[in-house]
């Protein structure tokens, strides 16, 4: 059916992207995209700067069960799963791999080309673009957009509307939240930090180490599974991926005191009696040898001094138990704006199956702004994509429904 409609994406990021190419691969849909950046997807570039993990290899029920709210988000990651991802990216010429820890990357690893062949194929289906192009306010039939070059304040008609703002961390790079204020509260989860670093209060016997990384170790939080991996040191606590996946554990553990413990297992590879075994043995040797031959590197071996009260040093039953379970007290979070991603956002209750909110006719929401969680290793963009595309097909599933929005 020809349905001629326009439709409104508010958000240049890849959930505005990815709902754009869906609409405008199921009908005639005169699509704008408003974008108060001057260009395109600025946090994506960020994300591929370091290496763009998009997606993630493996089982698809462990990968839904890695997300907060995983059974919502089900059919969307089924219908645009990480095969799917390394699909898409090979249409847009663009070959992919899979890490050895499952992650997937563009071959490149970085954003930059992947969204240059994805906004030529948006622009040759029509996609309008309009940059710098601030939206303040929403309407039951339209949007309020201030040009911010011309300074002038516009009216825009619509006959749907995509919400694809994102949430609040890295607000320079366009996503500062300000859409809240358009929302009824009560459909609002207030937004929280994920996948942040943590503070802790280090000496400044340390300082030589900030900025190196712990590798291969274990983390957990009381009575949590503990997870592996590697996070890095630095002057205010604890960054990187394996301590973003405690953040959710450290947060729990954190409502009922003002601190949380976060246990690191230096050496994983080695049991308890093994490191007992081997201190034994070294006894005649300087500390700094003896726990380097154990199989502790400068960094975990600064950190253990620093941590752990010098009058166990000597003791090897003590220093074998902190060696595998070295206790490290948490006193707080990085704030939002540094954080790679936000939990909280648009209710799950407040929308129905097609992504519209459901006390507001042809007004939908994707990406990162909806109430949905993950750690780091590609779920985000994952979900990101997947939510965009569904809610390109919830619009033209509404319009092909027939609802009216105009009386
Ligand atoms: C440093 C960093 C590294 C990351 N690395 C990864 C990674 O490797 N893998 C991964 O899966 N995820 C990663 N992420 C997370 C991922 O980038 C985000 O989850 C994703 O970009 C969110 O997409 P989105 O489209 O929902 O929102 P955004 O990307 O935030 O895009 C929202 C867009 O809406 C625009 N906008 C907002 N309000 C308005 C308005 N009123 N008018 C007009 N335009 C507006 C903004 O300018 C912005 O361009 C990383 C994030 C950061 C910060």
């Amino acid at each position: 059916m020809m349905l001629n409609k326009q439709v409104v994406i508010i958000g240049a990021g890849p959930a505005g992207l990815a709902c754009a190419e869906m609409l405008s691969e199921l009908g005639d849909y005169d699509i704008t995209i408003y974008e108060q950046k001057p260009s395109a997807a600025r946090k994506f570039l960020m994300a591929g700067k370091t290496g763009l993990n998009i997606s993630h290899a493996e089982d698809v029920e462990v990968f839904i069960s890695r997300y907060d709210h995983a059974e919502w988000l089900r059919p969307m990651i089924e219908t645009f799963n990480a095969q799917e991802i390394q699909a898409w990216m090979k249409g847009l010429g663009i070959e992919s791999y899979v890490g050895s820890s499952g992650r997937i990357f563009p071959n490149e690893m970085k954003a930059a080309p992947l969204l240059r062949a994805w906004l030529k194929r948006l622009h040759d289906r029509g996609v309008k673009f309009r940059y710098r192009h601030q939206v303040v306010a929403i309407q039951h039939q339209g949007l309020t957009v201030l040009d911010l070059v011309q300074g002038q304040q516009h009216q825009i008609q619509t006959d749907a509307m995509v919400l694809a703002c994102g949430a609040l961390s890295w607000p320079q790079l366009g996503s500062d939240g300000k859409w809240q204020n358009w929302l009824n509260s009560s459909t609002l989860q207030p937004f929280i930090a994920s996948n942040v670093g943590v503070l802790v209060n280090w000496s400044s016997y340390l300082q030589p180490i900030f900025g190196q990384p712990l590798k291969r170790i274990r983390a957990w939080v009381h009575g949590q599974t503990p997870q592996f991996g590697e996070m890095v040191i630095s002057h205010y606590g604890l960054e990187g991926g394996l301590v973003y996946r405690c953040n959710r554990d450290l947060r729990k553990a954190m409502q009922t005191q003002h601190s949380a413990v976060l246990y690191l297992d230096l050496l994983p590879d080695l049991s308890f009696e093994q490191i007992l075994q081997k201190l034994q043995h070294g006894k005649k040797q300087s500390l700094n040898t003896l726990w380097q031959k154990i199989g502790l590197d400068k960094t975990k071996i600064a950190l253990i001094r620093d941590v752990v009260d010098k009058a166990d040093w000597n003791e090897v039953q003590k220093m074998a138990h902190h060696m595998k379970q070295l206790a490290i007290q948490i006193h707080g979070f990085r704030p939002i704006e540094e954080a790679i991603s936000c939990a909280g956002g648009i209710r799950l209750n407040a929308l129905d199956q097609h992504l519209m909110l459901k006390n507001s006719l042809y007004l939908f929401a994707c990406g990162e702004m909806l109430d949905w969680d993950a750690p780091t290793g590609g779920y985000l963009l994952t979900a990101c994509l997947a939510t965009g595309r569904a809610a390109g097909a919830g619009v033209d599933q509404v319009f092909q429904q027939g609802i009216k929005l105009r009386n």
